[in-house]
């Protein structure tokens, strides 16, 4: 069985982590948050893990609480795992549809509830008990964790690279020694977002 990979083929960012949180719209304290908030650079919503698309929709009536995930598909791991990929502003698979691990599910986006453009990752068991997403995916359950996916085909394109650049040389960003990137413990709200603007190829 493949190990889960990052469903973004770029750099990705985690902005809010599993388990209890501040609501970011509420502002209520110790908010119960199931998944994992993750940001990619360029997008691109891939499969973690290869499976079948079990739902591939938006919920439009308020009345069903799934409208809150806005865009979703939910795929059935090989693993056995439900995979919810939520708030994308397009979805580019259809329910019954087989797909590969990296494969593109969709379009990062803000659809349903969300205060901005991210992905709302979720994993659930066959029985529906949610999971810890960060610690399926191998990643730190930490806001501000910045992962590059390892595998040639997702390798940042050239101007993600660039801006990776550029944001260390702003200091915004800066290697772990094993290769891996960290935001800078002091990096403020405003640089992550200048940062993640300039890498989505605004402001030039
Ligand atoms: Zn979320």
């Amino acid at each position: 069985m493949a190990e889960p990979r990052l469903p973004f083929a770029c750099v990705t960012r985690l902005t809010s982590p599993y388990g209890y949180r501040t609501d970011p719209i509420t502002g209520e304290a110790n908010s119960w948050h199931g998944g994992i908030d993750l940001v990619g650079v360029d997008g691109r919503i891939v499969a973690a893990m290869g499976g079948t698309v079990a739902v591939s929709q938006i919920v439009t009536d308020r009345s069903n609480p799934t409208w809150q995930w806005g865009n979703y598909v939910c795929v059935l791991g090989d693993d056995g795992n439900y995979i919810y990929y939520c708030h994308m502003a397009d979805r580019a698979v259809s329910a019954g549809q087989r797909v590969e691990a990296g494969q593109l599910l969709g379009y990062m986006g803000r659809t349903g509830l969300a205060t901005g453009n991210h992905l709302h990752f979720e994993v659930r068991t066959a029985k529906n008990q949610q999971r810890n997403a960060a610690d399926y995916l191998g990643i730190a359950n930490e806001a501000g964790t910045v992962t590059a996916p390892a595998d040639e085909d997702s390798n940042p394109s050239a101007w993600a690279r660039e801006a990776v650049e550029w944001a260390r040389g702003q200091g915004i960003l800066c290697g772990d020694g094993t290769g891996g990137l960290h935001l800078r413990e002091a990096c403020t709200r405003e640089m992550a977002i200048t940062f993640l603007y300039r890498a989505l190829g605004g402001g030039r």
